[in-house]
């Protein structure tokens, strides 16, 4: 693992930026560190994005998450610190997002398995049948004992929708304790832009065009010391009988939601919340979506169908 890190740092002179890619979270990360460029730090990090990966990839059945799941309608779970505040915080984004943002989608994207090779549309009787459990209140959490329940039995957990937001944010503030001041952390376009670009200067972060290669932008976004999270159509999806199907699910239906939003960005210093709000805003719409973002006072970016981009600032 070492020789893959050192092989992929882009090592340079100690003025000049350093560049660290590894593969975790499901995602391609890179981390860039402008000053203070050693590329110790990096690595701290993303040992630490590692750790939080282990304790919340669901798919993994030794992680808490999965353990969790395995335990639905049977007992709480004790956990990680680490675990129980990202559990936590995503029931009280759920709660702030009147549910178009929900954790408790677990057994119905496993269904879409939008990340499998092999697509085929799941049997619509089988997600309604489903989706009539997806119910926040079934996530039963104990602070005292630092333990989660989910009490209905066929529920899961997929934090698919806030985890790299959240591990992004966490990657920042790891490096800002290290006494980096400026550096940009991408978790497969969940960006965190750490202090500014120069003094007085923000960041610029490109929001991919869904029409184009990787790299292609429709919009910039400036911002220093925030997230930029985006959630789009575009991400993750797949057609069957000319049909396409997005991986962006409406927990009142488990059907792709059907929005005029292509893609949604949300621009705030907590990454969490910028991951849990993109994802919410996608399956509201862009209307609700601009008074969610207007209550919740973050910045957004939105492409719609049509091609109208909505801008609104923090
Ligand atoms: P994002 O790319 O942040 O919008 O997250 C999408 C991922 O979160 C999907 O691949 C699912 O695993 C999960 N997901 C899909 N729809 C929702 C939803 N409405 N609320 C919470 N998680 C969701
Ligand atoms: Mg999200």
């Amino acid at each position: 693992m070492l020789i893959v890190l050192l092989t992929s740092c882009l090592l340079s002179c100690s003025q000049e930026p350093i560049t660290c890619h590894e593969f975790m979270m499901d995602t391609q990360c890179a981390i860039t560190v402008y000053d203070r460029a050693d590329e110790k730090y990096i690595e701290q990090t993303f040992a630490l994005i590692r750790d939080l990966d282990d304790r919340l990839d669901r798919y993994d059945e030794d992680s808490e998450i999965a353990m969790i799941n395995r335990n639905a309608g049977i007992a709480p779970v004790c956990v990680s610190e680490q675990t129980f505040e990202i559990v936590s915080r995503a029931k009280a984004l759920s709660e702030a997002t009147d549910g178009a943002f929900n954790p408790l989608l677990g057994a119905i994207s496993s269904l879409w398995a939008f990340d499998s090779p092999v697509h085929e549309v799941p049997d619509a009787a089988l997600v309604s049948s489903l989706v009539e459990h997806v119910d926040i209140d079934c996530l039963v959490l104990d602070e005292e004992h630092m333990s989660v329940f989910l009490t209905d039995g066929v529920i899961q957990l997929d934090l698919g929708a806030i985890a790299k937001g959240h591990a992004s944010q966490m990657a920042a503030d790891h490096l800002a304790s290290c006494g980096v001041e400026r550096a940009i952390v991408n978790l497969g376009g969940n960006v965190y832009c750490l202090g500014s670009r120069s003094p007085g200067e923000d960041w610029v972060v490109g929001i991919q065009n869904p029409q184009a290669a990787t790299g292609g932008y429709f919009a910039t976004v400036r911002c220093s010391d925030a997230a930029v999270v985006t959630s789009g159509s575009y991400q993750r999806h797949f057609e069957v009988d000319g049909v396409d199907y997005h991986h962006i699910l409406d927990p009142a239906t488990g059907w792709p939601a059907e929005s005029d939003i292509v893609s949604v960005s949300i621009i705030s210093p907590d990454g969490a919340l910028a991951d849990a709000l993109s994802t919410a805003c996608f399956v509201l719409g862009s209307r609700g979506a601009e008074d969610l973002c207007r209550r919740m006072g973050v910045g957004m970016l939105v492409l719609t169908s049509s091609g109208e981009i909505i801008r609104l600032d923090a």
